[in-house]
């Protein structure tokens, strides 16, 4: 597995939410949700380059302020993806407070609204003390895809939370490396036509047509990616919460999350509150673990319990997830 990410979540699982996301071997991380985020401290929280938001419920926004308040004066632009308003709401949290102070170098916003068909993207610029929200444009949905980059991209799915509510699934990209054994019996010393070959494998889908050209011999891309390169399967880590559990939004999972290696789900209800979950459109723990199960994930992990329950209920509520995980179809 190429493993560039190292994901956990933020809290015990009975308190608020949140998964932290740090990209190995850089100095940057990813938030899905921020609810009491102290946790991580003032380093961690500077990592912060990406935030995905679920919904503005408290218990998922109220450590956004720790995002600003460490991440302001670092001269850095975040990114904040949310449900629709996310961006007026970002602005209202920023505006709490009196920026009279700023220096150019002070941190810049991109909000990104994630509606059915269209991503709205605005800016709060620090220049204007953030007193205007910009909307910059308007990009048309083609699938689930929210953002790319180069060794990634993030998907995205609405479920019902009697709003809008984010899953979140993020898919690092195969990772091609060279097998040092049979580069040493291979006719040809290492140079540059090996950076090409591994561009070319990653750009190309049809690598059948392809050649390249090494000491003046035509190798075709598929005969050089077989015998020399070995593939390393990107991981994919899935962020699930606060939704009723129903055909469409079980579908929504279902294709967000299928083959995680990681699959966050929240439970916040035992099976025993089943009409509770129903009413305050959450899911217990035998439908978060049916969706890891259906979902083929490789391991699944519960969370946002909910506080109400005793060491001992959330014993037992751990033994409903793993139960229905494990439960042969
Ligand atoms: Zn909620
Ligand atoms: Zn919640």
């Amino acid at each position: 597995m190429a493993l560039c990410f190292a994901a956990s979540l933020i809290n015990p699982q009975t308190q608020d939410p949140g998964l932290f996301v740090r990209v190995n071997q850089e100095k940057r991380a990813f938030l899905f949700d921020c609810g009491n985020i102290e946790k991580l401290g003032k380093k961690n929280i500077q990592y912060v380059s990406l935030v995905f938001i679920s919904h503005t419920h408290i218990d998922h926004f109220i450590g956004f302020d720790l995002v600003l308040r460490y991440n302001i004066g670092l001269n850095k632009t975040l990114k904040i993806f949310g449900p629709p308003q996310i961006a007026e709401q970002v602005q209202h949290k920023i505006l709490s407070y009196n920026w009279n102070l700023l220096t150019p170098d002070n941190a810049n916003f991109l909000v990104y609204e994630i509606h059915e068909h269209e991503i709205k993207e605005y800016s709060l610029y620090s220049a204007e003390f953030y007193r205007k929200l910009h909307l910059r444009e308007v990009i048309e949905r083609k699938d689930s895809a929210i953002y790319h980059e180069k060794k990634f991209s993030v998907f995205s799915a609405c479920l019902d939370h009697k709003t809008p509510s984010l899953a979140y699934s993020l898919r690092e990209k195969d990772v091609w490396r060279v097998d040092k054994e049979k580069l040493d019996n291979f006719p040809h010393p290492p140079g540059a036509w090996l950076k090409e070959l591994k561009e070319a494998v990653i750009e190309s889908s049809q690598e059948d047509t392809l050649f390249l050209e090494i000491e003046e011999k035509e190798y075709s891309l598929t005969d050089l990616k077989n015998e020399l390169l070995l593939k390393l399967t990107g991981q994919k880590i899935c962020y699930v919460t606060d939704t009723i559990y129903n055909g469409k939004t079980a579908s929504a999972i279902l294709d967000l999350a299928l083959d995680s290696d990681l699959f966050f789900c929240e439970c916040h209800f035992a099976d025993e509150d089943l009409e509770k979950a129903t009413d305050t459109f959450h899911l217990t723990t035998s439908q978060a673990g049916e969706l890891g199960r259906k979902a083929k994930a490789k391991k699944l992990i519960g969370f946002h319990y909910s506080s109400k329950y005793t060491y001992q209920q959330q014993s037992m509520m751990k033994q409903e997830l793993r139960m229905a995980f494990s439960k042969k179809n």
